[in-house]
Protein backbone atom coordinates (compact mmCIF):
# COMPACT_ATOMS: atom_id res chain seq x y z
CA UNK A 1 0.00 0.00 0.00
CA UNK A 2 1.60 3.40 -0.89
CA UNK A 3 0.58 6.78 0.95
CA UNK A 4 0.78 8.91 -1.78
CA UNK A 5 1.43 12.95 -0.25
CA UNK A 6 2.49 14.39 -3.57
CA UNK A 7 1.29 17.96 -4.23
CA UNK A 8 0.22 17.08 -7.88
CA UNK A 9 -0.76 15.68 -9.96
CA UNK A 10 -2.01 13.60 -6.67
CA UNK A 11 -4.26 11.19 -5.17
CA UNK A 12 -7.88 10.56 -5.79
CA UNK A 13 -10.82 8.45 -4.68
CA UNK A 14 -10.10 5.20 -5.11
CA UNK A 15 -13.46 4.34 -6.47
CA UNK A 16 -13.07 7.21 -8.54
CA UNK A 17 -9.88 5.66 -9.80
CA UNK A 18 -11.91 2.08 -10.69
CA UNK A 19 -15.03 3.96 -12.12
CA UNK A 20 -12.75 6.09 -14.71
CA UNK A 21 -10.99 2.87 -15.76
CA UNK A 22 -14.14 0.91 -16.37
CA UNK A 23 -15.31 3.43 -18.84
CA UNK A 24 -11.84 3.89 -20.24
CA UNK A 25 -12.99 0.10 -21.46
CA UNK A 26 -16.67 0.22 -21.84
CA UNK A 27 -18.72 3.53 -21.63
CA UNK A 28 -22.16 2.66 -22.71
CA UNK A 29 -20.26 0.52 -25.52
CA UNK A 30 -17.29 3.08 -26.57
CA UNK A 31 -13.97 3.92 -24.41
CA UNK A 32 -14.89 7.12 -22.59
CA UNK A 33 -11.74 7.75 -24.78
CA UNK A 34 -13.47 8.09 -28.16
CA UNK A 35 -16.60 9.39 -27.68
CA UNK A 36 -17.50 12.75 -29.55
CA UNK A 37 -17.90 15.24 -27.14
CA UNK A 38 -21.32 16.56 -29.19
CA UNK A 39 -22.82 13.06 -28.27
CA UNK A 40 -25.49 13.31 -25.83
CA UNK A 41 -23.49 11.19 -23.22
CA UNK A 42 -20.95 13.74 -23.12
CA UNK A 43 -23.19 16.84 -23.51
CA UNK A 44 -24.76 14.82 -20.28
CA UNK A 45 -21.42 15.10 -18.45
CA UNK A 46 -20.49 18.24 -18.85
CA UNK A 47 -24.31 19.56 -17.45
CA UNK A 48 -23.44 17.29 -14.63
CA UNK A 49 -19.98 18.31 -13.98
CA UNK A 50 -20.97 21.93 -14.00
CA UNK A 51 -24.24 21.53 -11.75
CA UNK A 52 -22.07 20.00 -9.33
CA UNK A 53 -19.71 22.49 -9.08
CA UNK A 54 -22.24 24.87 -8.37
CA UNK A 55 -23.99 22.79 -5.69
CA UNK A 56 -20.75 21.48 -4.25
CA UNK A 57 -19.07 25.00 -3.94
CA UNK A 58 -22.77 26.79 -3.29
CA UNK A 59 -22.31 29.01 -6.36
CA UNK A 60 -25.15 32.24 -6.18
CA UNK A 61 -26.70 32.90 -9.27
CA UNK A 62 -25.15 35.01 -11.99
CA UNK A 63 -22.12 32.91 -12.10
CA UNK A 64 -20.92 30.61 -15.04
CA UNK A 65 -18.64 27.19 -15.20
CA UNK A 66 -16.01 26.42 -17.25
CA UNK A 67 -13.69 23.72 -18.13
CA UNK A 68 -11.15 24.83 -20.34
CA UNK A 69 -7.42 24.08 -21.28
CA UNK A 70 -4.24 25.21 -20.74
CA UNK A 71 -3.64 24.91 -16.52
CA UNK A 72 -3.84 27.51 -14.13
CA UNK A 73 -0.57 28.48 -15.82
CA UNK A 74 -2.68 30.07 -18.87
CA UNK A 75 -5.03 31.11 -16.59
CA UNK A 76 -2.84 34.15 -15.28
CA UNK A 77 -3.23 35.33 -18.44
CA UNK A 78 -6.77 34.31 -19.36
CA UNK A 79 -7.96 35.81 -15.91
CA UNK A 80 -6.24 39.15 -16.38
CA UNK A 81 -7.52 39.59 -20.33
CA UNK A 82 -11.16 39.39 -19.02
CA UNK A 83 -10.80 41.68 -16.20
CA UNK A 84 -8.99 44.81 -18.20
CA UNK A 85 -11.67 47.32 -17.74
CA UNK A 86 -10.12 50.49 -18.97
CA UNK A 87 -7.60 51.49 -21.78
CA UNK A 88 -4.41 51.62 -19.46
CA UNK A 89 -5.37 48.56 -17.21
CA UNK A 90 -3.74 48.67 -13.69
CA UNK A 91 -4.24 45.62 -11.08
CA UNK A 92 -3.22 44.86 -7.59
CA UNK A 93 -1.35 41.51 -6.95
CA UNK A 94 -0.24 40.18 -3.58
CA UNK A 95 2.82 37.98 -3.84
CA UNK A 96 3.05 34.98 -1.88
CA UNK A 97 5.06 32.51 -3.55
CA UNK A 98 6.27 31.49 -6.78
CA UNK A 99 2.78 30.67 -8.53
CA UNK A 100 1.99 34.76 -7.41
CA UNK A 101 4.77 35.72 -9.12
CA UNK A 102 4.05 33.63 -12.46
CA UNK A 103 0.44 35.45 -12.40
CA UNK A 104 2.49 38.76 -11.84
CA UNK A 105 4.62 38.07 -15.19
CA UNK A 106 1.75 37.33 -17.20
CA UNK A 107 -0.39 40.25 -16.24
CA UNK A 108 2.77 42.55 -16.85
CA UNK A 109 3.14 40.08 -20.11
CA UNK A 110 -0.19 41.89 -21.78
CA UNK A 111 0.48 44.66 -20.95
CA UNK A 112 -1.04 45.68 -17.24
CA UNK A 113 0.45 47.65 -15.14
CA UNK A 114 1.10 45.72 -11.66
CA UNK A 115 1.34 47.01 -8.48
CA UNK A 116 2.53 44.52 -6.01
CA UNK A 117 -0.03 45.65 -2.70
CA UNK A 118 1.57 43.18 -0.58
CA UNK A 119 4.58 40.39 -0.64
CA UNK A 120 5.92 38.00 1.74
CA UNK A 121 9.19 37.70 0.12
CA UNK A 122 11.10 39.34 2.73
CA UNK A 123 10.91 36.07 4.67
CA UNK A 124 10.89 33.35 1.51
CA UNK A 125 6.95 33.63 1.78
CA UNK A 126 6.48 31.82 4.85
CA UNK A 127 3.63 34.02 6.19
CA UNK A 128 0.25 35.60 4.68
CA UNK A 129 0.37 39.66 4.64
CA UNK A 130 -1.92 40.88 6.75
CA UNK A 131 -4.21 44.02 6.45
CA UNK A 132 -3.51 44.73 3.14
CA UNK A 133 -4.50 48.67 2.00
CA UNK A 134 -5.77 49.17 -1.39
CA UNK A 135 -6.27 52.75 -2.03
CA UNK A 136 -5.71 52.58 -5.52
CA UNK A 137 -8.46 52.25 -7.94
CA UNK A 138 -7.03 49.08 -9.90
CA UNK A 139 -9.01 46.97 -12.69
CA UNK A 140 -8.93 44.27 -10.24
CA UNK A 141 -6.79 42.47 -6.92
CA UNK A 142 -5.55 39.22 -7.43
CA UNK A 143 -4.24 36.63 -4.81
CA UNK A 144 -3.84 33.03 -4.59
CA UNK A 145 -5.35 31.48 -1.74
CA UNK A 146 -2.88 28.41 -1.10
CA UNK A 147 0.39 28.64 -1.60
CA UNK A 148 1.29 24.81 -2.75
CA UNK A 149 5.01 25.78 -2.82
CA UNK A 150 5.41 27.20 0.82
CA UNK A 151 2.72 25.84 2.57
CA UNK A 152 0.93 28.81 3.68
CA UNK A 153 -3.06 29.40 2.97
CA UNK A 154 -5.38 32.25 3.07
CA UNK A 155 -7.88 32.23 6.08
CA UNK A 156 -9.64 35.00 4.85
CA UNK A 157 -11.15 36.08 1.63
CA UNK A 158 -8.83 39.60 0.72
CA UNK A 159 -10.86 42.19 1.98
CA UNK A 160 -11.74 44.94 -1.05
CA UNK A 161 -14.60 46.66 -3.06
CA UNK A 162 -12.57 46.03 -6.05
CA UNK A 163 -13.33 42.98 -8.71
CA UNK A 164 -11.15 39.92 -7.36
CA UNK A 165 -9.63 37.34 -8.96
CA UNK A 166 -8.28 34.03 -7.59
CA UNK A 167 -5.79 31.28 -8.19
CA UNK A 168 -7.44 28.73 -5.86
CA UNK A 169 -5.81 25.22 -7.73
CA UNK A 170 -4.68 23.73 -4.30
CA UNK A 171 -7.23 24.72 -2.32
CA UNK A 172 -10.29 24.90 -3.92
CA UNK A 173 -13.12 21.94 -2.87
CA UNK A 174 -10.83 21.65 0.52
CA UNK A 175 -13.14 24.31 2.41
CA UNK A 176 -16.37 26.20 2.01
CA UNK A 177 -16.09 29.08 0.38
CA UNK A 178 -18.17 32.57 -0.28
CA UNK A 179 -17.94 32.56 -3.92
CA UNK A 180 -20.16 35.55 -3.90
CA UNK A 181 -17.18 37.77 -3.16
CA UNK A 182 -15.07 36.74 -6.63
CA UNK A 183 -15.17 37.77 -10.14
CA UNK A 184 -13.09 35.15 -11.39
CA UNK A 185 -11.96 32.02 -9.40
CA UNK A 186 -9.44 29.67 -11.42
CA UNK A 187 -7.65 26.53 -11.01
CA UNK A 188 -5.97 23.60 -12.50
CA UNK A 189 -8.08 20.39 -11.84
CA UNK A 190 -5.53 18.13 -10.97
CA UNK A 191 -5.10 18.96 -7.01
CA UNK A 192 -8.33 18.56 -5.85
CA UNK A 193 -10.69 17.78 -8.47
CA UNK A 194 -9.72 15.67 -11.32
CA UNK A 195 -6.84 14.27 -13.59
CA UNK A 196 -4.47 16.82 -15.41
CA UNK A 197 -5.87 18.48 -18.46
CA UNK A 198 -9.25 20.55 -17.40
CA UNK A 199 -8.83 23.97 -15.98
CA UNK A 200 -11.55 24.83 -13.72
CA UNK A 201 -12.99 28.80 -13.88
CA UNK A 202 -15.86 30.09 -11.70
CA UNK A 203 -16.80 33.40 -13.79
CA UNK A 204 -19.45 36.18 -12.41
CA UNK A 205 -21.33 36.83 -15.86
CA UNK A 206 -21.62 40.77 -15.16
CA UNK A 207 -18.01 41.27 -15.45
CA UNK A 208 -18.07 41.43 -19.14
CA UNK A 209 -20.51 44.58 -18.74
CA UNK A 210 -17.13 46.39 -18.55
CA UNK A 211 -14.46 44.09 -19.82
CA UNK A 212 -12.92 45.44 -23.03
CA UNK A 213 -10.15 42.93 -22.86
CA UNK A 214 -6.91 43.14 -24.54
CA UNK A 215 -5.86 44.40 -27.49
CA UNK A 216 -4.09 40.88 -27.63
CA UNK A 217 -7.42 38.79 -27.69
CA UNK A 218 -7.25 35.16 -29.61
CA UNK A 219 -10.73 33.65 -29.41
CA UNK A 220 -9.62 31.06 -26.91
CA UNK A 221 -8.76 33.27 -24.34
CA UNK A 222 -12.08 35.06 -24.67
CA UNK A 223 -14.15 33.73 -21.52
CA UNK A 224 -17.12 35.00 -22.68
CA UNK A 225 -17.29 32.70 -25.54
CA UNK A 226 -16.46 29.64 -23.76
CA UNK A 227 -19.62 30.98 -22.14
CA UNK A 228 -21.46 31.05 -25.05
CA UNK A 229 -20.44 27.42 -26.38
CA UNK A 230 -21.26 26.27 -22.63
CA UNK A 231 -17.32 25.06 -22.47
CA UNK A 232 -17.75 23.57 -25.48
CA UNK A 233 -16.13 25.84 -27.67
CA UNK A 234 -13.31 23.38 -29.43
CA UNK A 235 -12.65 19.95 -28.23
CA UNK A 236 -12.65 19.65 -24.03
CA UNK A 237 -10.70 17.52 -22.28
CA UNK A 238 -13.33 14.95 -21.92
CA UNK A 239 -11.62 12.21 -19.17
CA UNK A 240 -10.38 15.10 -17.07
CA UNK A 241 -14.02 16.59 -17.55
CA UNK A 242 -15.61 13.43 -16.69
CA UNK A 243 -13.49 12.09 -13.94
CA UNK A 244 -13.78 15.20 -12.32
CA UNK A 245 -17.73 14.69 -12.72
CA UNK A 246 -16.96 11.32 -10.81
CA UNK A 247 -15.34 13.01 -8.17
CA UNK A 248 -17.89 15.53 -7.59
CA UNK A 249 -20.44 12.75 -7.56
CA UNK A 250 -18.27 11.15 -4.73
CA UNK A 251 -17.34 14.60 -3.15
CA UNK A 252 -21.58 14.88 -2.43
CA UNK A 253 -21.60 11.45 -1.37
CA UNK A 254 -19.34 11.29 1.57
CA UNK A 255 -21.57 14.15 3.10
CA UNK A 256 -20.10 17.45 0.61
CA UNK A 257 -18.11 20.23 1.54
CA UNK A 258 -18.93 20.52 4.99
CA UNK A 259 -17.39 16.77 5.74
CA UNK A 260 -14.25 17.83 3.57
CA UNK A 261 -13.69 20.53 5.35
CA UNK A 262 -13.87 18.38 8.89
CA UNK A 263 -11.77 15.88 7.64
CA UNK A 264 -8.84 18.11 5.84
CA UNK A 265 -8.87 19.99 9.76
CA UNK A 266 -8.50 16.62 11.27
CA UNK A 267 -5.63 15.41 9.05
CA UNK A 268 -3.72 18.99 9.38
CA UNK A 269 -4.55 19.40 13.22
CA UNK A 270 -2.77 15.61 13.89
CA UNK A 271 0.39 16.55 11.81
CA UNK A 272 1.01 19.97 12.84
CA UNK A 273 1.00 18.73 16.17
CA UNK A 274 3.20 16.12 15.80
CA UNK A 275 5.81 18.84 14.01
CA UNK A 276 5.60 20.91 16.67
CA UNK A 277 5.92 18.41 19.59
CA UNK A 278 8.69 16.31 17.70
CA UNK A 279 12.24 17.97 18.54
CA UNK A 280 13.61 16.67 15.40
CA UNK A 281 11.44 18.51 12.92
CA UNK A 282 10.38 22.15 12.33
CA UNK A 283 7.88 23.64 10.79
CA UNK A 284 8.79 26.64 7.83
CA UNK A 285 5.22 28.05 8.82
CA UNK A 286 3.91 29.38 12.05
CA UNK A 287 0.32 29.93 13.76
CA UNK A 288 -2.66 31.07 11.19
CA UNK A 289 -0.95 30.77 8.38
CA UNK A 290 -0.59 27.46 7.64
CA UNK A 291 -1.79 25.58 5.19
CA UNK A 292 -4.02 22.74 4.92
CA UNK A 293 -3.20 21.46 1.91
CA UNK A 294 0.97 21.45 1.78
CA UNK A 295 2.58 21.40 4.68
CA UNK A 296 6.25 21.77 4.88
CA UNK A 297 8.70 20.96 7.31
CA UNK A 298 12.18 20.86 7.92
CA UNK A 299 14.73 18.72 9.90
CA UNK A 300 16.23 20.42 13.01
CA UNK A 301 19.48 17.85 12.05
CA UNK A 302 20.62 17.95 8.21
CA UNK A 303 22.38 15.01 8.81
CA UNK A 304 19.91 12.57 10.13
CA UNK A 305 18.17 13.38 6.39
CA UNK A 306 19.25 9.32 4.89
CA UNK A 307 17.92 8.00 7.62
CA UNK A 308 14.56 9.28 7.82
CA UNK A 309 14.25 9.17 4.13
CA UNK A 310 14.77 5.59 4.20
CA UNK A 311 12.27 5.24 7.14
CA UNK A 312 9.51 6.78 5.30
CA UNK A 313 10.42 5.41 1.96
CA UNK A 314 10.24 1.81 3.69
CA UNK A 315 6.74 3.12 5.08
CA UNK A 316 5.54 3.36 1.47
CA UNK A 317 5.13 6.71 1.72
CA UNK A 318 5.45 8.65 -1.84
CA UNK A 319 5.92 12.38 -2.75
CA UNK A 320 7.15 13.79 0.60
CA UNK A 321 10.48 15.79 -0.80
CA UNK A 322 9.99 19.22 -0.16
CA UNK A 323 10.29 21.81 -3.53
CA UNK A 324 13.63 23.24 -4.01
CA UNK A 325 12.21 26.40 -2.96
CA UNK A 326 11.97 25.70 0.78
CA UNK A 327 13.95 22.41 0.96
CA UNK A 328 13.19 19.80 3.66
CA UNK A 329 9.72 18.10 3.33
CA UNK A 330 6.78 19.02 2.30
CA UNK A 331 3.38 16.64 2.50
CA UNK A 332 0.45 17.45 0.65
CA UNK A 333 -3.02 16.36 2.07
CA UNK A 334 -5.64 17.12 -0.51
CA UNK A 335 -9.21 15.90 -0.12
CA UNK A 336 -8.81 11.90 -1.39
CA UNK A 337 -5.22 11.39 1.72
CA UNK A 338 -6.98 9.41 3.94
CA UNK A 339 -6.43 10.17 7.73
CA UNK A 340 -4.76 6.35 7.48
CA UNK A 341 -2.14 8.23 5.58
CA UNK A 342 -1.70 10.60 7.45
CA UNK A 343 -1.66 8.66 10.47
CA UNK A 344 1.21 6.40 8.56
CA UNK A 345 3.10 9.38 8.59
CA UNK A 346 2.95 10.54 11.91
CA UNK A 347 4.41 6.77 13.36
CA UNK A 348 7.10 6.59 11.21
CA UNK A 349 7.87 10.65 12.80
CA UNK A 350 7.70 9.67 16.18
CA UNK A 351 9.43 6.34 15.71
CA UNK A 352 12.69 8.02 13.73
CA UNK A 353 12.60 10.71 17.22
CA UNK A 354 12.26 7.67 19.17
CA UNK A 355 15.61 6.29 17.67
CA UNK A 356 17.69 9.36 17.00
CA UNK A 357 16.39 11.97 19.54
C1 LIG B 1 -0.23 23.68 -9.33
C2 LIG B 1 -0.49 25.13 -9.28
C3 LIG B 1 -0.41 25.95 -10.43
C4 LIG B 1 0.03 25.44 -11.76
O1 LIG B 1 -0.99 24.78 -12.35
P1 LIG B 1 -0.90 24.23 -13.87
O2 LIG B 1 -2.27 23.68 -14.06
O3 LIG B 1 0.18 23.21 -13.89
O4 LIG B 1 -0.60 25.38 -14.75
C5 LIG B 1 -0.75 27.28 -10.28
N1 LIG B 1 -1.12 27.80 -9.11
C6 LIG B 1 -1.18 27.05 -7.99
C7 LIG B 1 -1.60 27.67 -6.71
C8 LIG B 1 -0.87 25.69 -8.06
O5 LIG B 1 -0.93 24.94 -6.94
Amino acid sequence: MKHNFGAGPCILPKSVFEEASKSVINFNGLSILEISHRSQDFVDIMDEAQSLVKKTLNVPEGYSILFIQGGASLGFTISALNMISSSKPTAGYINTGTWSQGAINEAKNIGIKVSTIASSEDKNFNYIPKNINITENFDFIHYTSNNTIFGTQFQDIVNTNLPLVCDMSSDIFSKKIDISKFDIIYAGAQKNLGPAGATLFIVKNNIFDNSVGGEFMPKYLNLKNHIDKKSMLNTPPVFSIYTSMLNLRYMNKIGGIDTIESNNNLKALKLYEEIDSNPLFNSTVKGIDRSKMNVTFLLTNESLKETFDKMWNEAGIIGLKGHRSVGGYRASMYNALPLESVKILIEVMKEFSKKNG
